[in-house]
């Protein structure tokens, strides 16, 4: 199926075509038409499916049609948890919207104000906003929602876990009562529902995705290894393999840190992302990863939510994350628009609970490999996840059953792999 069967208008199918982009994603052909009929909808959809165009898209249509937005209004608000995915959706809008004459902008805490009112103050037709910088302007009248026709609320379960749900209860109180709402979410929990039922009416409801499952695309296995060993494992893996762009995350900033001095003391050129870095800081380290400058980014969960990187190849997770539906976040940087991607993690047996926890999440035993000198001397036990009835997925091998590979390999396939029995069996 092509773009053009569902209604856009030439300038956005123009854009689209100069984007490269041929056929819509599974989440863009339902969402297109639902959002074009002016229902509210509730999606569905990980990062890495499209969701982004699927909203925009329909939007630029809808906007293109009305009046525009008159001084200190904005016709379309796009709130969304973290800087770096407001200025990714800043950048869709403007790519899909360049032929057409409607204004946006995006706001965002941690940089100046001030240019942000002087944008504000001949309105503009789409907003792209974090939540409390938005509050912090609109305290400021240097914007109102008398104009407002849509709201979109994107990563919404990732919007609760970082706490703002009052900032948004505040912001939907400052809106007309009449507008559109889009929700979309890679999950959709209790509270995530309970959210949706004050916001959303009578939606269409999209799934792309079953709930918490990893792409299919993205190959994951784990090396179990002591905690000590990980900062030198990681320098082998990025040396031997001679990885170019390597999105690492760690669970804490003092831990990013920390491992950045290292990798650069090893001469990987490694730069670190989280919240206690200015934005251009955040910024600079994204291009030059971007650019393969710099070949590694070391970044905390939050950080990283939003990054969109063009066939990234690889992601580790240093530390696993402490809530599992964040290893099936962190993964989906990788494998994203249909490439290939691998995320591997570094296990230590101090990490047996979040590998459980993750392990039962995704209803699949992770593959264990080995790497001679990095062997553990503290043994990660197999998981005790009960998810024996699920299909396992590729590159699963019996959790008793693990792989060797040896050092000195420059590709991803052992060269000599052994496999054996686990000491624990049974
Ligand atoms: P998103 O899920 O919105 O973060 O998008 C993930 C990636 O898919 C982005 O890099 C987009 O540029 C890309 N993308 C979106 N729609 C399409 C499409 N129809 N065909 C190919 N790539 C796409």
């Amino acid at each position: 199926m092509s773009f053009s069967p569902l209604g856009l208008s030439e300038p956005i199918l123009k854009a689209i075509a100069d984007k490269g982009y041929s056929t819509p994603s599974p989440i863009q052909e339902q969402a297109i038409p639902a959002i074009m009929s002016g229902h509210d909808v509730m999606a569905a959809a990980q990062t890495g499916t499209g969701k982004t165009a699927g909203f925009t898209l329909p939007i630029l249509e809808r906007l293109a049609k009305g009046n525009y937005a008159k001084a200190h209004q904005a016709r379309v608000l796009i709130l969304t948890p973290t800087r770096e995915l407001a200025a990714q959706i800043g950048e869709s809008v403007a790519t899909y919207g360049k032929h057409l004459p409607l204004r946006s902008t995006v706001v965002f805490g941690g940089v100046k104000i001030n240019p942000q009112i002087t944008k504000l103050r001949k309105g503009v037709d789409i907003l792209v906003a974090t939540p409390g910088r938005l509050l912090d302007l609109h305290q400021q009248n240097a914007i109102n929602f008398n104009q407002l026709e849509v709201l979109v609320l994107d990563e919404a379960d990732r919007m609760l876990d970082m706490g703002f749900i009052h900032d948004i209860r505040k912001i939907i109180a400052t809106l007309p009562k009449r507008r559109q709402n889009l929700m979309f979410s890679a999950t959709f929990s209790k509270d995530i529902r309970t959210l949706a039922r004050g916001l959303v009416n009578n939606p269409i409801e999209i799934s792309v995705s079953p709930r918490n499952t990893t792409a299919e695309n993205v190959t994951q296995w784990i090396y179990p290894v002591d905690k000590k060993q990980k900062a030198a494992l990681l320098c082998h893996l990025i040396n031997e393999q001679q990885w170019q762009q390597v999105l690492v995350f760690t669970r804490t900033k003092h831990g990013a840190n920390k491992l950045t001095r290292h990798l650069e003391s090893q001469g990987i050129k490694a730069a670190a992302i989280h919240g206690n870095k200015s934005q251009a800081a955040r910024t600079k380290a994204l291009a030059e990863f971007k650019s393969l400058s710099t070949h590694v980014l070391v970044a905390t969960d939050i950080a990283a939510r939003g990054l969109d990187i063009d066939q990234l190849p690889h992601v580790i997770n240093f530390d696993l994350p402490n809530v599992p539906e964040d290893y099936v976040h962190r993964i989906g940087r990788t494998g994203r628009a249909g490439s290939n991607g691998q995320a591997i993690s570094l296990v230590s047996a101090d990490e047996f609970k979040q590998l459980s926890d993750i392990e039962r999440l995704i209803k699949q035993t992770l593959t264990r490999k080995l790497i001679d000198d990095f062997e553990p001397t503290h043994d990660v036990p197999e998981s005790q996840a009960n998810h024996h009835l699920t299909k396992p997925k590729r590159n699963h091998v019996s959790h008793r059953t693990r792989q060797r590979v040896t050092r000195n390999t420059n590709t991803e396939k052992p060269k000599n792999t052994k496999y054996y029995r686990s000491k624990r069996t049974p």
